[in-house]
């Protein structure tokens, strides 16, 4: 035997009474089949239902390939020979209006762009079709959606049935059967009949405003995302209240957001580069100034200074500055959450830098950080101003100690 499929006669029955006629296990949770069943099984790109058999979750519904049985899995056992089951509506309807939006919007393709539809996928999160082209034009995409909401208010009846091979040789098929047998058919009104084993409504009406929210290149193929009904509606609210957001923000109209958008873009990259170049006449004056403050200290020149809001960078910009002058020692400190300390000195003084700046980074208590003889730097850990300053005058000491 085979189950009943009560969908295929009435899509819109979400209550049914069925027998048990079958137990197992499946992926580790029990299952049943029954002799009839108002529950879509996975398949055709269109998911499973949800619902429930005797008031057990219904969590998967799959077909088995070797009978056509449909098996129900369940969120835990079923008690007794017959049970009453419930379709959740709000997912089958949902299903329903997308299933047969995608029809009309597959046949729409055909019709302007004579692009064929090669993948559905039906998703919680994504509704998507595949055409088999890398490009659509933009106005071509705008006729496609114009006509496909054409069908929509058109309000065409839906006809999902089983013809018989007289009635099958006379309708013209949208693409070529996949399967061979006794096939169902489901043609909208006089503008689309392709084969199918999806639920769907029976006027076109009722799949609501049909929209294309992107399409992607993918290798020679076309990945159109869509969204149907209340979808479509859910999507346009939350887009809507960004759009309202953001033209509040920038006041402006909703319609000029993009426009206010590049140009604050373009005002962010001037100040930027307005910004760098006052750092860098910044990091040229704190050059000269701290050159005359200079104390000399056994046979070199040394430069202490310790710095809050200043970016590492320009620290680090000041001290190769500092020490292109010869016998120069620059001992630099950042400030802040991050604590920065740079020692560094011209090639023509003595001492070891990797040393001294060990024994200033003891006074921050770290010892994150290190460098080559000529020049070192670290820190990473949170200092004020007096503690850096602190840690710059332990290093001071420590090239005094490093002469002995
Ligand atoms: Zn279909």
């Amino acid at each position: 035997m085979t189950t009943q499929r009560l969908y295929y006669e009435d899509p819109y029955l979400t209550t049914f009474e069925a027998a048990v006629v079958e137990r197992l296990t499946l992926e580790g949770r029990p299952a049943v089949a029954l002799d009839r069943t108002a529950f879509y099984p996975t398949g055709g790109g269109q998911p499973h239902d949800a619902g429930a058999l005797a008031g057990v979750a219904v969590v998967g519904v799959e077909t088995r390939e070797a009978d056509g049985m449909v098996i129900h899995v369940l969120a835990g056992d079923l008690p007794g020979d017959r049970a009453t089951g419930a379709v959740d509506w709000a997912r089958r309807f949902d299903h329903m209006q997308h299933h047969t939006g995608q029809h009309i919007l597959s046949a729409a393709f055909v019709t302007v762009a004579g692009a064929s539809t090669v993948g559905f996928h039906l998703g919680v999160e994504s509704v998507t079709i595949d055409l088999d082209r890398p490009h659509i034009a933009p106005d071509a995409l705008d006729a496609v959606e114009d006509l496909a909401n054409e069908v929509v208010t058109r309000n065409l009846p839906v006809r999902a049935w089983f013809p018989t091979d007289a009635e099958l040789a006379a309708i013209a098929l949208r693409k070529e059967l996949a399967v061979a047998g006794k096939v169902r058919i489901v043609q909208i009104g006089d503008f689309d009949a392709t084969g199918c084993g999806g639920t769907h409504v029976t006027h076109t009406g009722e799949v609501g405003v049909i929209k294309v929210l992107k399409l992607e290149r993918r290798a020679d193929t076309t990945r159109v995302e869509f969204r149907c009904g209340a979808r479509a509606l859910r999507d346009y609210r939350m887009k809507n209240a960004i759009v309202n957001a953001l033209a509040a923000e920038f006041t402006v109209g909703g319609w000029e957001v993009d426009h206010a958008v590049a140009r604050l873009k373009a005002e962010l990259k001037a100040t930027r580069t307005a910004l760098n170049q006052a750092r860098a006449q910044q990091v040229e004056y704190e050059a000269v100034a701290l050159r005359d403050s200079a104390t000399e200290q056994g046979g070199v020149r040394v430069i202490a200074r310790a710095f809050e809001n200043w970016e590492a960078r320009d620290l680090n910009k000041l001290a190769a500055e500092l020490v292109k002058t010869p016998r120069t020692v620059a001992l630099l400190g950042l400030a802040g959450e991050k604590a920065q300390l740079i020692v560094a000195r011209a090639d023509d003084a003595p001492q070891d830098m990797t040393g001294v700046l060990k024994r200033a980074l003891a006074v921050l208590g770290t010892d994150r950080g290190g460098g080559r003889p000529g020049y070192a730097a670290g820190g990473g850990v949170p200092a004020s101003l007096e503690q850096v300053e602190a840690a710059l005058a332990e290093a001071a000491r420590a090239l005094s100690a490093s002469e002995d």
